[in-house]
């Protein structure tokens, strides 16, 4: 029997390395902005957050995920993200 191989990703917050289907893709659009790629397939730049809520915190606050894609995030994807905690 294969041993299904899953494709690790690091969070860019805590570095920690998850299964690629437990991070949260933000990646850049064609319309400039960026946004969030449930899917994990959608091309262009991307990065990862794991699903920790002091990682969001700190990647929203400090501009790390931004500063990864180069871009700005936008607060509404913070806030959906967000809702994800309460
Ligand atoms: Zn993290």
């Amino acid at each position: 029997m294969a041993v299904k191989y899953v494709p690790e990703r690091q969070c860019v917050v805590c570095r920690n390395r998850f299964a690629k289907p437990d991070l949260i893709r933000f990646v850049n659009g064609a319309d400039g902005g960026v946004s969030l790629d449930p899917s994990g397939r959608m091309n262009g730049r991307g990065a990862y957050l794991c699903h920790n809520a002091e990682c969001h915190e700190k990647a929203r606050k400090a501009g790390i995920v931004d500063r990864h894609l180069k871009r700005k995030v936008d607060d509404s994807i913070w806030e959906a993200l967000a809702g994800e905690h309460s």
